[in-house]
């Protein structure tokens, strides 16, 4: 249930309806907007609170929420969530492009690209350290080390970095080197993991499970919300569909749905989301066209010989440049800045 206070009424009366609702047993989550107020009420409510609450003067409106999520949904918080990290806000204007490979190979690897991804005018490097591989007797990503070299690299480029983590025990040591953790597809149901990461408050991107429904995505974000962490990004990655000619089917109908139901950014993998380099240009930008927040996009600088199989739906650095300067003609056009800070030059 929500309760909607106009801002016209005055704070101290505002405080008072809090007050009130606290001391019913259940936990109560305010968020200011410019014109309303809205009380999110969490937990087994009294039958006979909603028609108080209806009664007290300076309550607008009490509206049941049906939704098995609450904080995740945009009932509950009805402005955007923007999530800062220094001068980079993922979820307002900006379009916020997270590049770099699959896995962290080697320092030389991540130190080339990273150069590569600042040069091109994005703004976070990607790379994973721990991978989620379908078979255990595949590469399995160097663990520790991989996050200390994509740091390195980060720190030396000024970029952000981003990186996957797959169990509770690691949150910590993952959450000490990059800015942002990423939970994969496979694991968006690890709910152990998504309580740990409940306890910090690291950014979060949030892969949606490659069968998951929009309610079951927002319920995974839900368990990260509820554990006090309200930094969480959604990633629309694909899902699994009856075609095998891509890897995966990009739900772009999922950025702009998603971005209805909740506040939080959406952010889309078109890699993964297709699998196949040639797709990811297009997909790319049909993702900044349907609201995407972001992107976050494979990019290697040898590709055909990259550690996991994603070399063939990893860009090209001149392609990820190229792909670039055309995001920063359409940003506009879709209501979104774009960083200008750029220097790479394609022929
Ligand atoms: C990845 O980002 O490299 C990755 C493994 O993603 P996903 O979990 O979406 O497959
Ligand atoms: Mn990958």
């Amino acid at each position: 249930m929500i309760v909607i206070i106009s801002n016209k009424t005055p704070e101290e009366r505002i405080q008072e309806i809090i007050h009130y609702i606290e001391k019913h047993d259940v936990s109560v989550h305010v968020s200011r907007g410019v014109d309303r107020t809205v009380v999110g009420i969490i937990g087994k409510a009294d039958p006979k609170l909603t028609e108080q609450l209806r009664q007290l003067s300076g309550v607008e409106q009490v509206v049941k929420i049906s939704k098995s999520y609450k904080l995740a949904s945009r009932d509950f918080h009805p402005d955007n969530t923007v999530i800062k990290l220094g001068d980079v806000e993922i979820g307002g204007d900006q379009l916020v492009i997270m590049g770099g490979p699959c896995a962290v190979e080697t320092s030389k690897q991540i130190d080339e690209i990273a150069a590569i991804v600042k040069a091109s005018g994005a703004q976070v490097l990607r790379g994973g350290a721990f991978k989620p591989r379908t078979g255990p007797y595949s590469f399995q990503g160097i663990g520790v080390e991989g996050l200390e070299m994509m740091a390195e690299a980060g720190r030396k480029h000024g970029l952000l970095t981003v990186t996957e983590v797959m169990t509770p025990e690691y949150v910590d040591v993952c959450a000490e080197y990059a800015d942002i953790l990423q939970v994969g597809t496979r694991n968006m149901q690890n709910f152990d993991l998504l309580r740990k990461l409940g306890t910090i408050q690291k950014p979060v991107l949030l892969k949606r499970g490659f069968s998951a429904t929009y309610d079951e995505f927002l319920n995974a974000a839900e368990y990260i919300l509820a554990g006090g962490n309200p930094n969480v990004m959604l990633c629309e990655r694909g899902i699994r569909t009856f075609e095998p000619y891509t890897r995966n089917t990009l739900d772009l109908a999922a950025i702009p749905a998603l971005q209805s139901l909740s506040h939080l950014p959406v952010i889309a993998d078109p890699s993964h989301g297709t699998g196949r380099r040639e797709l990811v240009e297009p997909m790319s930008k049909a993702s900044v066209a349907a609201g995407a927040n972001g992107l976050i996009v494979e990019m290697h600088t040898d590709p055909d010989n990259s550690m996991t199989g994603d070399g063939v739906q990893s860009l090209f650095p001149e392609q990820f440049a190229r792909l670039m300067l055309d995001l920063e003609k359409l940003a506009p056009l879709c209501g979104k800045t774009f960083n200008t800070h750029k220097s790479f030059v394609t022929v």
